[in-house]
């Protein structure tokens, strides 16, 4: 955008800015969450127990008792198929895998892993936080005092140099954040090549976890499902099984508030989270686990399920991605991706303008994701990446809210340049 065509676009945006919040609109595009066209989808969960008599899982255990402190055996299969973990290595937890990996650093921290000192007593323990990334784990790792180390993503995962540049030398580099397939939020899966070089990483500490959080595993947008190689068979290959944990849960797939969640990792980290869990609990939600198993069979299940997911949260997509290109796609002050499966749309705006545009869809009425979200304190170092979240409000207002943020792009990027301008003469 040149100086010239920054003013006509200054006054243009400026004018549609101020009809636009003159519509008082109240809309929310800020969280990945499903929306309840999404959740109808899974009702059958809540019918599946109903006027039932027969209550055991396979083992023969009563599905309403006590016991079975790692899940019932039908349910861990199904995540077996999603993970790629052997069924017998997964835990089941409740409806958060967020709490299963607080649970798990918490444990770094209290009791340390593989008979080292726990973490709180190595001092200045520090963890690899690839960015854009998910602002829950890096909320985590900051509630338990870590300091996070921004490593850039690529198209192909995490820049690896780096990952074992830093990990291969610094023994209080306890821990990577991973986010590897339809990462959230930039919607990549990781290449081969960098699934196989965590697989061989040779972390300087020996209580380094990698923390593979596979939440949108089955979440496919498109036509073509994009693989991703299988860390755990490649972590066999290398015997480096027990430095991973593996996570997921159906929240994406039955319901975020009520579904089942899952742990897994090699046979002697397996052990020591047995030690604890048992320690915490007699057992996790049984119920629910059979009402998940009698719904969604096996993992032909979970993908239909996830077709039904995909026929509602396609177009919503495509009409944001729509809508950013007819707007601003030929004036290069943004890109964004074309999601192949996952939540989110990865958008950058104009270096120094992502707070200005979060700011001005606020102030018009459309909440987004906070700006820096995506990176370790909330600081992103550009300040130009924002998260978008189609998949919660109805196709009406995603429309509304994608106007207010197509013309707040313009505003913020027209500013930006006006200012420079305006610093170059002074
Ligand atoms: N992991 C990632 C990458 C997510 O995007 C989300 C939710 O947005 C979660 C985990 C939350 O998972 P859960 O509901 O199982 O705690």
């Amino acid at each position: 955008m040149v100086k010239e065509q920054a003013e006509e676009i200054f006054i243009e945006a400026s004018k549609e800015y101020k009809r636009l919040c003159e519509k008082n609109m109240n809309l929310v595009m800020a969280r990945g969450v499903p929306s309840a066209e999404q959740l109808d989808l899974a009702l059958g969960v809540l019918e599946a127990l109903h006027a039932r008599t027969e209550f055991s899982n396979s083992d023969g255990n009563d599905s309403r008792s006590y016991g079975v402190w790692n899940g019932i055996p039908e349910m861990r299969e199904i995540f077996s198929d999603m993970m790629g973990v052997p069924s017998e290595l997964i835990v089941l937890g409740n409806n958060s895998s967020l709490q299963l990996m607080f649970e798990c650093i918490s444990m770094g921290f209290t009791h340390g892993f593989g008979g080292n000192e726990p973490w709180c007593k190595q001092g200045n323990i520090k963890f690899l936080c690839p960015s854009p990334g998910y602002d829950r784990h890096f909320a985590i790792t900051e509630y338990f005092g870590v300091e996070m180390i921004t490593v850039p993503m690529t198209n192909d995962g995490p820049d690896m140099d780096m990952i074992e540049k830093l990990a291969e030398s610094d023994e209080k580099i306890k821990g990577c954040w991973c986010v590897p397939k339809y990462s959230n939020p930039t919607g990549i899966t990781y290449s081969d090549e960098v699934v196989k070089r965590f697989a061989k990483l040779k972390p300087a500490a020996k209580d380094f976890k990698i923390f593979w959080d596979n939440a949108y595993c089955v979440h496919t947008l498109r036509d073509t499902d994009i693989k991703l190689l299988n860390l755990y068979d490649e972590c066999v290959k290398a015997g480096s099984e027990n430095n991973v944990l593996f996570f997921a849960s159906t929240s994406k797939i039955s319901f975020p508030g009520a579904g089942v969640s899952a742990v897994g990792t090699g046979s002697v980290t397996h052990g020591e989270l047995k030690k604890r869990f048992c320690t915490e609990t007699i057992g996790s939600d049984k119920l629910n686990q059979l009402r998940h198993v009698l719904f969604l069979h096996d993992i032909e299940g979970v993908r239909a399920l996830m077709q039904g997911h995909r026929k509602i949260i396609e177009p919503k997509f495509n009409l944001i991605l729509d809508m950013l290109s007819e707007s601003i796609g030929d004036l290069n002050i943004a890109d964004w991706n074309n999601p192949p499966g996952g939540y989110f749309i990865n958008l950058n705006v104009m270096n120094g303008t992502a707070k200005r545009v979060v700011e001005l869809c606020k102030n018009a009425g459309v909440l987004l994701t906070d700006a820096g979200a995506t990176y370790p304190y909330g600081n992103d170092p550009e300040d130009r990446n924002i998260r978008i979240a189609p998949t919660f409000p109805p196709i009406d207002e995603l429309r509304q809210a994608a106007e207010v943020l197509c013309v707040a792009i313009k505003l913020a990027a027209a500013e930006k340049l006006l200012d420079k301008e305006a610093e170059k003469s002074a």
